[in-house]
Parts: C-alpha cells; structure tokens; sequence
C-alpha cells in the first residue's frame, strides 16, 4: 500500500521519463480509493489516532462515513476540500459516530459550501440536524448577514434511515444500509458501497453478527470493528466502573477472533480492522489486533492507521 503523497513521489520519480503529465495526475489519483480518517473507538479525544471516521473517494466525490471528533481536520490532512463532501452516511447515533455531524457541514460552509450535502443515518438524524441549526441559529445568521455568505441551512439535506435497502444510487455509486445489533442501541447500519472497481462494507460497532458475513458475502473490502479481550481486562483493572463497562464492551463489539469468523465467512479479499477497542492502549501491537483475527480467516488483514489509504481494485 502506498500513500497519496508516496504514490505521486513514485510516479513522479518514474514516470517522468517516459509519460506526459496528464498520465501522471491519473497515476496519482486512483478512481477509488478508501482514507481511514479516524481508528480508534469510543469518545475519548487523544493525542495518538483521531476518532471514528472513514472516507470514500470515487472519481473525486467524497463520501464521509461517521463523524467523530477530529473529522474535519482528518479531511483537511487528508488533502480532501471539505466544501467538496457530497455524501453523509451515520452509522448510530453514538458520539464518537455523530458528535462532528455538524460541525463538518458548518466547516464546510466556512470553507465556501455551495453544493447541497446529503446525510444518511438511523432515526434522530433529522432532528439533529434541525437542532444542530437552532443550536447555531445566532452565528449563521449573524454571517448571512454580516459577510454576505449564503445560507447553509437549506444545503443539508437530512434524511433518517428506517429500514435495510439501497439508501443512495449515484451514477457510480451504490449505497446500502444493514441493520445490525450493537446493544442496546439497534438503530444501527453498515453501508456496502458498489462502486466501478469493487465493494467496500463498513460494519458499523456491531455484536457478533453472523449476518453481517451475508450482507458482506464477497465485498472486495470489508472495514470491521475490533475488540481485543487481553486489553479490556487490563482496562478493567484501571477504571473505577470497570465491570459495568467491560460488560458493555464484550456485549456490543465483536472480537478480533469473531471478526475473523465475519471475514472467512463472507470470502472477503481484504480485511481492514478499524474503530479499536479499547483505543487508548499505544502498547497493543498490529500482531496482537491481527493474531486471533488469523485463526479463522486465511486472507488479507489490514490494520488501518490514521490517514492510510487503501486504493481500489484491490
Ligand atoms: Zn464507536
Ligand atoms: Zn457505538
């Protein structure tokens, strides 16, 4: 895997010989590709990874799934204009998944938003949006007003998921949402994306669900949650309501062992583990995330790193 910054230093170095400089920008931008905005799982803001958000790219259309803290800025290394989003998918209306909803869109508009932006995600997202503007309501329009800007309330366009199917069908891109227990929340959906050079599921948080494995049944890239149990019970040791919150864990993740079961059972080409749990342990290596994922699923396993981007066909 080779980094945008990498890829266009190769191409450069190589290409320059031999192609025009048209191939080159061709070169430097794969049609579809996945940025990893945001790995680490839960609320807790940080020094090390920022928190949940993965970007899709295709033919330069960004699509943001989930909007932890720290999405905007993620958007902004990642080299992606944040007035360029078009696309919003929510998974569940846990913080770490919604709390920049937002604030990207306001970022947006600080940033030149002309083109209206869609959301997507479970039910409240309405209401959240419409709240989000009354929560505002005295600086936007004090801006509308007092620097001429446009108004960007009529560019988010809200719309709550309700039921599994096709949420979105662009001219490239095929968007579906999956409900998929993450207890005791169960408005929650994974999102498959059918695009020109394969498909891409994100699991969302989930339980243990074999019919993820289904819904996920030959993707060519299957982003999953992971929980490694060594590191919960260290975890345990060090918070104060630590039982409650390790029940919680092991009740609303899947293993990394399990999502090696989800991963061989729905014959995936790559397995990305994100949105680790916990998150704040620096010591938990790629091998200790992947061992237990390796007894059950033979293929290829990608431990994603912030701003690591993974190019599609893979
Ligand atoms: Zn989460
Ligand atoms: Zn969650």
């Amino acid at each position: 895997m080779i980094d945008r910054r990498n890829a266009l230093k190769l191409a450069l170095g190589s290409a320059a010989m031999f192609a025009a400089p048209r191939v080159l920008a061709l070169d430097a931008k794969p049609r579809t590709r996945i940025v990893f905005l945001g790995t680490k799982g839960g609320p807790r803001v940080g020094t090390g990874a920022s928190n949940p958000a993965n970007l899709v790219m295709v033919n330069e259309v960004p699509f943001v799934i989930d909007c932890g803290m720290g999405v905007s800025r993620q958007l902004v290394n990642a080299g992606v204009p944040i007035p360029s989003v078009k696309y919003i998918f929510i998974s569940h209306h846990h913080s770490d998944h919604n709390l920049e909803y937002g604030n990207l869109v306001y970022n947006a508009w600080a940033a030149g938003l002309s083109t209206p932006i869609h959301s997507f995600g479970p039910k409240g997202l309405e209401a959240m949006t419409r709240t989000y503007w009354e929560l505002n309501k005295f600086d936007v329009e004090t801006r509308i007003e007092d620097e001429g800007r446009p108004d960007p309330r009529p560019l988010l366009i809200a719309k709550d998921i309700t039921e599994d199917g096709v949420v979105l069908q662009t001219s490239d891109v095929k968007v579906t949402a999956f409900r998929t227990p993450h207890p005791p929340i169960t408005d929650n959906f994974a999102y498959k994306f059918e695009t020109p050079d394969g498909t891409i599921v994100f699991s969302s948080d989930t339980a243990y669900n074999p019919k993820l494995a289904e819904f996920a049944n030959g993707a060519d890239v299957l982003v999953h949650e992971c929980l490694y149990p060594p590191a919960v019970d260290q975890l345990v040791l060090k918070t104060r309501n630590g039982a409650t919150l390790k029940k919680h864990l092991l009740e609303s993740h899947t293993t990394t062992e399990d999502v090696g079961r989800i991963a061989h059972a729905a014959n995936v080409k790559v397995l990305v583990l994100s949105h680790f749990v916990p998150g704040d342990f620096p010591d938990i290596t790629d091998d200790d995330w992947t061992r237990d994922v390796r007894k059950n699923f033979a293929g290829r396993i990608v431990v994603a790193k912030d701003l690591m981007e993974l190019k599609l066909p893979v």
